[in-house]
């Protein structure tokens, strides 16, 4: 039974929903998981039951706890990360979901994104929020649920407050707030519990105006979301709620609470503006420090006024968002969201069935010393930054008599280290951030399936000629949610402190030459010319 403090988290992701808990010294101390049942009613849809969601993220917590053999009297705070931009309606007063929830991935709205960007509103959209319009975020996704859910009303129900919207932290907030009755989530009529998000996961509605942190009335009346139907945007250190005593026998305090990718941005204690991460996992999501300024956003220091060549110039294909809110204090961040990297690795297993597990791939491509001019591009569901093509398709370019198997093995890992230095160079460009005439060592910290595979990581470490380090927390995600919930309850008091506890448990030294890395480039460069719809260099 651990003597001091700890922090449980949950981590609602989507494929399967995990709590962990640490202790003061950001030890996992118990872990427990559930996988999420994936609801596809039609091509291009994805939903999930947002019952099931709350159930096995109070199921996880309780199984968690118990690994960790820690009694709810040793938890301090609950932190709380989640998949981000999915969606999810249920009536305000008793708590039941109106419908299934849209998951991100979803890409039933594309038709509202193509009418919006026709009516010419893509570049006022990117100056309030640092979004590119995509059916990704979740403003179209409601639009949509106001539109064709069979509910008579809806939008009227929706002005008035009587139903409310919500991404998943919102769910979770509510849910674990109106606590159990028989086993389930209480369904009994209530008025006072929270309707609450923190900004990082509000900054993926594409309402939010990331300047100023509140609901944009324009963005509101362009998607024609009532206000009353929404979340107050709260820090993501502070206190949001308190879970009720029915759920783990006695209140604890919710005071963590940011989107996935954010979390794990906090988790491996990238406070310093500059500071990278990669989580490698299906897709590769690159998020950076950008420091407390949105001048590097804007160009300027705020009212978002630019030409549209300043706004290519300036989102160079990146996203601009939160990267978290302590106190007052808010911290931006870019992002790169790239959407098929270990994906390529199953589709290599599943697909193709040249790979018996993802594991071995490494050595293959490691006996292989070079990738004989073969390059594989991964657009298999289109590609994300910096490039937005969502009709590219992947592609094998460069296959010669002598390209075998282990070519293709190469390509497909290669292929993820070349997306990731894309967007690397980008975004130091963004943040003019430069290595010439500064020596301090520019490390990116890396987390994700992906980073168990030495060959990638050695690579990534070559192309980007920047050392690599693999968290030793592998959870960052969920470890980020406790630096946040632990911060906030005062279990630790400085991000100085959270630094000091965030170990690495391997390091990639880069070991390529200038030459050989302009080579490569030049390849990837070639074989993506060829493979995307909307090339415009
Ligand atoms: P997610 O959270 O997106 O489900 P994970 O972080 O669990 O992803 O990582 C799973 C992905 O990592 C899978 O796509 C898998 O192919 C890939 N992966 C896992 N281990 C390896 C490995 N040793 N080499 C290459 N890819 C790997």
């Amino acid at each position: 039974m651990p003597s001091k403090s700890v922090i449980l988290t949950i981590d609602q992701g989507t494929t399967s929903t995990r709590a962990i808990v640490f202790d003061e010294t950001a030890e996992p101390l118990g872990s427990a998981q559930k996988e999420l049942t994936q609801i596809f009613p039609r091509s291009g849809w994805v939903e999930h039951d947002p019952v099931e969601i709350a159930e096995s993220a109070i199921g996880v917590a309780r199984q968690a706890l118990q690994t960790a053999n820690a009694s709810v009297d040793d938890v301090a705070a609950v932190g709380i990360a989640n998949q981000r931009e999915t969606t999810v309606v249920w009536e305000s007063s008793t708590g039941r979901p109106l419908s299934n929830a849209i998951v991100w991935q979803d890409h039933r709205t594309a038709e509202i994104c193509n009418e919006i960007s026709d009516a010419g509103l893509a570049d006022d959209i990117w100056s309030r929020t640092g979004l590119i319009v995509d059916p990704y975020f979740s403003a179209t996704k409601m639009r949509w649920m106001l539109d064709h859910l069979p509910i008579p009303n809806l939008q009227g129900r929706a002005e008035n407050g009587d139903v409310r919207f919500g991404t998943v932290d919102t769910w979770l907030i509510d849910q674990l707030s109106r606590g159990e009755r028989s086993g389930r989530i209480s369904d009994a009529p209530r008025y006072d519990v929270p309707h609450l998000t923190d900004v990082t996961n509000a900054s993926r509605t594409m309402l939010l105006n990331i300047h100023d942190l509140t609901w944009d009335p324009d963005l509101l009346r362009i998607f024609g979301i009532p206000e009353a139907a929404l979340p107050t945007p709260m820090p993501s250190a502070g206190t949001f709620t308190t879970v009720h005593a029915s759920i783990f026998g006695r209140e604890i305090p919710v005071t963590g609470v940011a989107g996935d990718q954010h979390a794990a941005l906090y988790g491996q204690a990238c406070f310093t503006r500059g500071d990278m991460k990669c989580t490698y996992g299906t897709g590769a999501f690159l998020l950076a420090n950008a420091g407390a300024n949105v001048d590097l956003f804007t160009g300027a220091s705020g009212s978002g006024e630019m030409s549209t060549a300043d706004l290519d110039e300036a989102n160079a294909g990146l996203l601009f968002t939160l990267g978290w809110q302590s106190g007052g204090a808010k911290t931006y961040a870019l992002e790169a969201s790239i959407f098929n990297t270990g994906s390529t690795t199953q589709w290599l297993r599943d697909g193709l069935g040249i790979l018996s597990n993802a594991a071995d791939s490494s050595d293959v491509a490691v006996m292989l010393g070079d990738n004989a001019g073969v390059y594989l591009v991964p657009a298999f569901s289109g590609l994300g930054s910096p490039h937005w093509d969502p009709h590219a398709r992947a592609s094998i370019t460069g296959i010669s008599r002598g390209t075998t198997r282990d070519h293709i093995i190469r390509a497909a890992l290669e292929s993820t280290a070349f997306q990731v230095k894309e967007v690397v160079d980008i975004m130091d460009s963004r943040l003019r951030v430069s290595r010439r005439g500064n020596r301090r060592e520019r490390v990116i910290r890396v987390d994700g399936g992906q980073t168990r595979n030495p060959f990638l990581m050695q690579f990534q470490a070559d192309l980007l000629d920047r050392p690599i380090e693999v968290s030793a927390v592998d959870e960052t995600t969920a470890l980020g949610a406790a630096f946040l919930a632990g911060r906030a309850a005062g279990v630790w008091r400085t991000e100085r402190e959270l630094a000091d506890l965030w170990r690495c448990a391997h390091r990639y030294e880069p070991d390529m030459s200038q030459s050989e890395r302009i080579r490569l480039m030049a390849g990837w460069n070639e074989a993506l010319r060829r493979t995307k719809t909307n090339f415009r260099g």
